[in-house]
Parts: structure tokens; sequence; C-alpha cells
């Protein structure tokens, strides 16, 4: 069974057409990145799912049951962007609140070192910084143990080294089975955690597969060489579209990067330290929504 189960959903509010026929299968374990630029339909998306929106039209089943049916909703934890949460009480207080929201739920210790939150146990929410406030969060989103886990844009304000312990702790929620659907800006942060990419655009899905196919998809490669072969020149090399010099070598972006080596062989320029890399995520995707709106 599916744990999420999406077939054709629409959300329109007012003339504004946020999702226009979005399909999508998730199975157990699957770590599900969804990309897109600002206004693509991201958050939208994820709370129509969640059942906290209702679509235009479409259905959805999670867990094979309605997304706002308890028995569902009692395996689901979700990250907001917005959270609802009272200022005015203290980190252990709302937790315990959350707790008592679940069947089952992790114990309070685990769920503070899980965060990074055991010293801020007796704070109040309203004087947590912004990083720990979304850690906080976190740590809600895992209070009742969940099967399935929503994050929208959650390392949104945390600083490299948080983030980095954020992604850390999602991998070790991962690791035991979970399912995780979350959306992000950072696009390496996607490419090193999620199983799948979900690539919207105007409430559309444009790409979905696994990290190294979304890159395939897009042809650019970076060449990296050093060569007597001046700069002006390399340019007019076949598929070329970008070339840089830094540190005694070229840096070349090009469409065709075999035909671009096998100009540079047959005229007899100098090669060494020769390095080829495809498309990092980040160029793919953006790729992906250019053409899409050619
Ligand atoms: P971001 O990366 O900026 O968070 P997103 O991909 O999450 O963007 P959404 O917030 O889902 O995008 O917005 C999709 C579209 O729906 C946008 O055009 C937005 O202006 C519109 N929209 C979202 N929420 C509402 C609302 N409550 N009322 C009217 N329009 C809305």
């Amino acid at each position: 069974m599916h744990v999420i189960e999406a077939h054709a959903l629409t959300k329109h509010y007012g003339a504004v057409q946020a999702l226009k026929g979005i399909n999508l299968l998730v199975a157990p374990g699957e770590i599900v990145g969804v990309l897109g630029p600002n206004g693509a339909g991201k958050t939208t998306a994820i709370s129509v799912l969640l059942g906290l929106r209702g679509p235009s039209s479409g259905t959805i089943r999670l867990f094979g049951r309605g997304p706002t049916d308890p028995a569902a909703r009692g395996r689901i934890g979700v990250m907001l962007q917005e959270s609802g949460v009272p200022y005015s009480l203290r980190v252990d207080e709302v937790l315990r609140l959350f707790q008592s929201y679940y069947p089952f739920t992790l114990p309070t210790d685990e769920l503070l070192r899980r965060a990074d939150l055991t010293a801020q146990r007796r704070s109040l929410i309203a004087d947590l910084s912004g990083g720990q406030k979304q850690r906080l969060y976190f740590a809600l989103a895992l209070a009742g143990d969940p099967d399935l886990l929503f994050l929208d844009e959650p390392t949104v304000g945390m600083d490299v080294e948080t983030r980095a312990a954020f992604w850390e702790q999602v991998r070790e929620f991962a690791a035991r089975g979970k399912t995780i659907l979350f959306s992000t800006h950072y696009l390496e942060e996607a490419d090193a955690l999620a199983s799948r990419i979900v690539v919207l655009n105007q409430g559309r899905i444009v790409a979905e597969g696994a990290p190294a196919e979304i890159k395939r998809l897009v042809p650019n490669a970076l060449v990296r060489l050093r060569t007597n072969l001046p700069i002006a020149q390399a340019r007019r090399l076949p598929g070329v579209q970008h070339v840089a010099a830094a540190d005694h070598k070229l840096a070349v972006s090009t469409s065709e990067p075999e035909a671009f080596l096998r100009a540079l062989f047959r005229a007899d320029w100098e090669v060494a330290d020769l390095t080829v890399q495809g498309a990092d995520l980040e160029t793919a995707v953006r790729a992906l929504i250019k053409e899409e709106a050619a």
C-alpha cells in the first residue's frame, strides 16, 4: 500500500490556479523532496495533501484513508512554515501538549535531544531564537513518532551548522523506515537526502525522479582543464556556453562535453588536470524550469 496516493489534485484560490493536476504515489520509506521556485505550489501541495486545505478537485489517500481521518492523522507529523504554537508556553510544556494528541509518543527527553533543545527545556518559546523555534517545531512534528513526516521548508532561518545537524536528525529518523515529504530551496540538501525529487512549476509536476535522474535530464557539463588554448578560442568550440579562467585553469560549461574535448584534442592543444563534471541539481532544476517557461 502507498503511504501517499494523490490523484489529479487541483487547487484554486479565486482566479489563482495554485495546483493544476498533481498525481503522486509515495511508497513506505521514500524520502521525497519537492522543489520549485517561489509560488510554484509547494506549500499548497503540502497543505492539501495533509488535509489542512481541501482540494478544488482530485482525491487524496494517506495510509489508504482520507487525510482528515483520525487513524491517518495519528501517524503523521508536520512541520509547517507557520505554526500556531502559543509563545507564552515553555518548551517542555508545549511538548507535553503535543504528546497528549497522540496515542503513542516519543519521550520528552528524546524529543529534546533530537531537536538539540535540552538546555532550553524550561525556556519560554517567545525567548527562543529563530533557529531554536524551527528545531522546536521539528520536535513537535516528531512527538507522535509518526510514520509519515511533512516538512515545509524546514531549514529556513537556520545557520549552516544547525542545518547540517537538523538533516542528520532527519536522516536518523528516515533510517527507521519512515516516509518523508519535504520542500526546500536548498537544492544541495535535497540532493543529499531525497530518494526522489519532484519539481513543481506553476502548479504542475515538470520532472520527477531520483536526484541522479533529474541531473541527467539536462546535458550541461563543466569541463575543467589546464591548457594553452586561449579563452576567446575556447568560446568558439562546440556547445560552449560559458568560459571562465581561474587558478591557471579554464572552466568551460558546455552542452556537448565530448565534442568539445574532441575539438580540443584534434587541434593538439595542451591538456592537463582534466575533469568533467555533470550538472548539479540546482543547475538541472533551473534549466528544467526555464525550458518549461519557454
Ligand atoms: P514559496 O517557495 O514562495 O514558499 P510555494 O511553492 O510554496 O512558494 P504556494 O505558497 O503554494 O507556493 O503558492 C502557490 C500560488 O498560490 C502562488 O501564486 C500564491 O500566491 C497562491 N496562494 C497561496 N496561498 C494563497 C491563499 N491563501 N490565497 C490566495 N492565493 C494563494
